[in-house]
Order: structure tokens, then sequence, then C-alpha cells
């Protein structure tokens, strides 16, 4: 049995990533879980899949959280709070597997601390790659750990590279990686139909169910522009070198254009427990609980290039892609500024991408050389967009 840690259970990817484990439970042992706020959601898991460990950062969250576990039919499970514990859970020798599911920046130190623990690290948390970039890569290098992408684009080109792949490696005679994109929900709109869109149009995707942040993120197409760094990293590939096509039906989750003329692709209902299962079980297969294509019901796919007008998050995560050292976690922390205050309805839709673009224009980017210069730019970014915010 493999001993897995959920970083972000009650989420959106946590939710999945326990379905698969359900299906599969001869193959898993839960060893810890861990919620934010959701404290209804994380006692119900803990009652099911009895963790050895439920983590909640915030002190008094998790000391009201302990009352209420002490009284169910988890009460052997012990609950952790205090922000290293996440950290803390990561490294456990009883786990093999970290699913690290956190949205944004929060999710970057746990991340890192399962890569330097050389960990079986299933990375949905993307921000985290994005900010960290080199630093993660080079973690997961010298400890050994093994990074295998849940994200599906990258999860789908991952399945695309030569056997004995690994994480990092540039895969010889590849001339592209397309990364597709559904073009989310504003993908026929005018710009001028941009300028009224609500919060609740800005989450509804038309094929997947997904948190808030990262709805938002597919809308404005910054998921897409944050995909594409993280396609980099993963896969040690230029800017140029990444391709974005819109495809809005979401079947083929990204392809591999080799330098023969061979295209590669990985296609499959757009469901993020095929990714999640395929990361579980690598090198081997399981059962996923999600059904099979069905190409009569799929027989029309299309494709488009996606405009930088309609969604300039794209070339913004391109340029910072070029100039690396800490732009990308300035765009990065820019972007979760600009998207938390979309979703509390202090900014427009519309001033999202100028929001960030005005904060990386003011921004000086250094080179990384430390965990603490990523976090101290990610820090100044957060208070310069928040003083621009008013601006708009
Ligand atoms: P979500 O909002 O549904 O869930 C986020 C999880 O993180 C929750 O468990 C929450 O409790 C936890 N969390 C939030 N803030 C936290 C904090 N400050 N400290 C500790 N825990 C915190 O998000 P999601 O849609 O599941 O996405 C999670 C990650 O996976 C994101 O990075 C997203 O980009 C990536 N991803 C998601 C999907 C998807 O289909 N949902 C697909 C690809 C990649
Ligand atoms: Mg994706």
């Amino acid at each position: 049995m493999k001993g897995v840690c959920v970083l972000g259970s009650t989420g959106s990817i946590g939710l999945s990533t326990l379905d698969v484990l359900r299906l599969n439970k001869e193959a898993y042992s839960v060893i810890a879980l861990s919620a934010n706020k959701n404290t209804e959601r994380l006692l119900q898991q803990c009652i099911e899949f009895k963790p050895s460990y439920a983590v909640i950062p915030d002190a008094d969250i998790a000391e009201e959280f302990r009352k209420n576990i002490e009284l169910s039919d988890a009460a052997d499970t012990t609950v952790l709070s205090g922000k290293a514990s996440l950290e803390v859970i990561t490294q456990m020798p009883q786990v093999d597997i970290v699913v690290a599911a956190i949205v944004g920046a929060a999710g970057l130190l746990p991340t890192l601390a399962a890569a330097n623990a050389g960990k079986k690290l299933l990375l949905a948390n993307k921000e985290a790659l994005v900010i960290s970039g080199d630093l993660l890569m080079s973690a997961v290098k010298h400890s050994g750990a093994v990074l295998l992408p849940l994200d599906s684009e990258h999860n789908a080109l991952f399945q695309c590279m030569p056997s004995g792949f690994k994480a990092g490696q540039r895969a010889a005679g590849i001339r592209k990686l397309i990364l597709t994109a559904s073009g989310g929900p504003f993908l026929n709109n005018s710009q001028d139909e941009l300028e009224s869109v609500t919060i609740e149009q800005a989450c509804a995707h038309p094929n997947w169910s997904m948190g808030r942040k990262i709805s938002v993120d597919s809308a404005t197409m910054m998921n897409k522009g944050l995909e594409v760094i993280e396609a980099s990293y993963l896969f040690d590939m230029p800017a140029d070198q990444i391709q974005v096509l819109i495809h809005p039906q979401s079947i083929i989750h990204s392809m591999v254009d080799y330098i023969d003329g061979s295209v590669l692709a990985q296609l499959g209902n757009p469901d993020m427990r095929t990714p999640i299962a395929h990361a579980l079980a690598w090198p081997e297969r399981h059962d996923s609980g999600v059904s099979a294509l069905d190409f009569m019901l799929n027989n029309q796919l299309s494709f488009e290039l996606p405009s930088y007008d309609m969604f300039p998050c794209l070339r913004l995560a391109y340029e910072t892609l070029q100039t690396k050292g800490t732009a990308p976690s300035i765009l990065n922390a820019a972007n979760e500024v600009a998207v938390e205050s979309f979703l509390a309805g202090k900014i427009s839709f519309t001033d999202i991408p100028k929001l960030i673009e005005k904060t990386l224009t003011n921004s000086d980017v250094v080179a990384v050389d430390s965990i603490d210069t990523v976090l101290q730019a990610d820090a100044a970014t957060r208070k310069l967009a928040t003083k621009y915010r008013g601006l708009f």
C-alpha cells in the first residue's frame, strides 16, 4: 500500500483525488489531508478515510475542528496546525505520494518540502512551479523525487513523451509542444461584452468544473499563460517552442509535435480523474471512474489560434517567461491579487489584465538565487498590486 498525503483535499482536485483513491482502496492508505477553512468537508473526509493526520494551518479554526473530531468516528486522527504543519506532513516517512492541490502561492512551501523529501509529487498547484521554477526543478533532481503533472495538458504531454522521460529533462526530437485551451466561457464574446462580465459568468466554465480562482484564470486565459510557464519548466522548452491552440471541445488535452512530422496527442473526456489516476498509478494504470471516450458523440474537433487582444494575460505570461528571474513570480502574485479583487467585486473583469500589466511594469525583476528572493518578490508584488487596485 502507498501512503498518500493530499494537500488541499477539500477543493476540486482534492475531491477528484479522493474519488480515485476510493475506487482503488486496496492500493492506497490516506496518511494526511488538509484544508484551509472548509472544516465540515474535512471532517466528512476524515470519517471516511481515517487519515493519521488532518491539517488546518489556522490555529483557531484547527482548535474548533479538534473538538469536533474528538466527538466523531475519526477520533484517532491527529489535528495539526500552524504554518509549517503542511510542510511537516509532506515529509513524513509513511508518506510516499504527495498530491499538491492547494490553490495559489499558499501551496509553494509544502510543495517544495515534498520535492526536497524525495517523494512522488503529483502537481496540480501550477502556481508553485510558476513562482519557484528552477528551484523546484532542482529540488526534484537532487532529492530523486518523481514529479508527475496533474494539470490535464501537462499530464497529456507527459504521456506523449518518450518512455523513460523524467520531468525537467528535454526529450530529443521535439519541434514544439502544443497546449490546447478551451478558450473559456468568453471565447466568442466581443471586447465590449467583456466589460460587463459578472463573477458568476466568469466562474462558469463550459467544459470543466473547478475552483473559483482557476475558473477566472481560464476566463482571462491567464490559466493558459501559467501553463505555458509550467510546461517550459516541466519539459525544458523555450517559450518559442510552446504553442497555445484553442480547441473548444477539450477532448485533445495537448500534443507533442516531433521533427519527423509525427504529432502525438492524448485524448479523453474532460475529467480530472483521468490525469489523477494516471499519475497515482504511474508507471502502471488503474481505474479512474471516467467513462470511455465516445467518438460518435465527439466527432467535431476544431482548432483556432488565440487572440492576444482578447486575452492580454496570455501575452503577459509569454513576456515574463522570456524575462525569467522573478518576472513569473511577479506575474503570479499580481494575478492572485487581481483575481481576488475581481471575486470581491472591487475591480471589473477587464481590469484584471490592466492591473497585472501596471504592476509588472512598475516592478523590478531580479535573478532568483534562493526561495527568499521569490518570497520577497511575491510579498512586494502583492503590496504594489493592492495599492494600484485603487486606480481602477
Ligand atoms: P479549490 O479552490 O477548489 O481548492 C483549493 C484547496 O486549497 C482547498 O482544499 C482549500 O482548502 C485549500 N487552500 C486554499 N487556500 C489555502 C491556504 N491559504 N492554505 C492552505 N490551504 C489552502 O481549487 P482547485 O480548483 O482544486 O485547484 C487547486 C490547484 O489545482 C490550483 O493550483 C489549480 O490551478 C490547479 N488545477 C485545478 C484544476 C481543476 O480542474 N480544478 C485543473 C488543473 C489544475
Ligand atoms: Mg490545465
